[in-house]
């Protein structure tokens, strides 16, 4: 029986586990001490990190691993590191620690010459001011470490609302200030590489978002044409072999006209990559665990259309634990506002009415008048 270590008890150790299971994979998860582990709860037996536990003694408690992997890019890639003697770690600390940090991410993303948004860093209120006099408002202001879900960032659109920036900053964090991108849409590739070197890309998906959190993804994205799909594979094949990468990475894009601008990159399994555990092909999860465990990739091109709705907030409402037309994932959460804590796939063949589909579910769980905060 294969034995993966997963550091980190959120969903997304959650459904890797519940991919792996029918594999015969053996799983152990590595807990900070204080975090939530509800989501792995049956799934594995969960290590609390404590003071001392590092290379071999870490590797003796994870279980001996054969593999150890992540679900989240904020970990500590040192401690990581100290297993390498011990086993492989997919991804590689190196890739994990240039996606923890935005700056280091967008400088490593010019250095291969892919496309971004223009962008400044700043630590600093006159850095700050410079950046935004540069680039012009509207503006994005992103702190490089510790943002997910669009917590720690700021769209800034006048000068009163920079002041009222620079007077709550007391100690500065680095930060990153990007231009504001007028996109026609914004997609993501969720892109896969084994250990042996075999690439595989899903199509792209066309994502929505509120309030900085994703709501809604649907695959392959509406009217996607085959150079669209042609340039991110491309630039997905340009990541994963520069790194020579194992495992799934995901690339979250701006469109605009017939050109993708990198937004960001998660070394992991990715919200906008549930839709494939619904489309009849490989699950990213599964194909996540094929590539570190050194399988064949598995199929990722889908025969129908598939989308994919977030549940923020609030319990799964009955109409739609009556209604058969949904695959309904739980994360066994504490319900909080604006907290992810499961999610629905459906699928259609025909691409038109699966948007119908999702705009009323969306509609639905998300009255437009509604801020996701006052939710749950
Ligand atoms: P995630 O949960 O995906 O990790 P995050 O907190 O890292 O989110 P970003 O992906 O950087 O944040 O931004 C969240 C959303 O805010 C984007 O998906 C996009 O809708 C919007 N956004 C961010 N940066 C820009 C920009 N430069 N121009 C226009 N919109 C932007
Ligand atoms: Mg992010
Ligand atoms: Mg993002």
């Amino acid at each position: 029986m294969m034995r993966i270590a997963i550091v980190g008890c959120g969903q997304l150790a959650r459904m890797m586990a519940l991919a792996g299971w029918p594999m015969g994979v053996h799983f152990t998860f590595l807990a900070n001490p204080e975090e939530n582990i509800d989501c792995v709860a049956g799934l594995g037996e969960v290590v609390r990190l404590t003071e001392g536990l590092s290379g071999e003694s870490l590797y003796q408690a994870l279980g001996r691993p054969e593999v150890v992997t992540v679900e989240r890019e904020q970990v500590d890639t040192a401690l990581l590191a100290s297993l390498r003697p011990f086993c492989p770690l997919y991804p590689d600390p190196d890739a994990i620690s240039i996606c923890q940090h935005r700056g280091r991410e967008k400088a490593f993303l010019q250095s291969l010459g892919i496309p971004l948004a223009p962008y400044r860093l700043a630590n600093s209120a006159e850095s700050l001011t410079a950046a935004v006099t540069e680039l012009g408002y509207p503006v994005f202001v992103k702190s490089c470490e510790q943002g997910y879900d669009g917590q720690n960032q700021w769209r800034l659109r006048t000068p009163d609302e920079l002041n009222d920036l620079i007077a709550c900053i007391h100690s500065w964090p680095p930060l990153v200030v990007e231009a504001n991108v007028e996109f026609n849409r914004e997609l993501s590739i969720i892109a896969v590489r084994s250990a042996s070197g075999d690439v595989a890309c899903y199509p792209l998906t066309e994502n929505h978002h509120r309030e900085g959190i994703l709501i809604t993804s649907q695959a392959p994205a509406p009217e996607l044409t085959p150079a669209l799909q042609e340039q991110a594979s491309e630039l997905a094949h340009r990541l994963l072999t520069h790194w020579k990468y194992v495992g799934v990475l995901a690339i979250e894009c701006f469109q605009v006209d017939d050109q993708l601008l990198v937004n960001e990159l998660a070394p992991r399994v990715h919200n906008s990559g549930h839709w494939t555990q619904g489309a009849g092909i490989c699950s990213q999860f599964e194909n996540h665990l094929r590539a570190i465990c050194d399988q064949g990739l598995g199929a990722t091109t889908p025969l129908v259309h598939a989308a994919m709705v977030n549940l923020l907030g609030q319990p799964v409402p009955k109409q739609i634990t009556r209604c058969g037309d949904y695959q309904v994932h739980t994360y066994n959460k504490q319900i909080k506002p604006r907290r992810k804590v499961g999610h629905f796939n459906f699928q259609d063949i025909d691409p038109h009415r699966l948007r119908l589909r999702l705009l009323a579910l969306e509609t639905e769980l998300y009255p437009q008048d509604q801020r996701l905060l006052n939710l749950g």
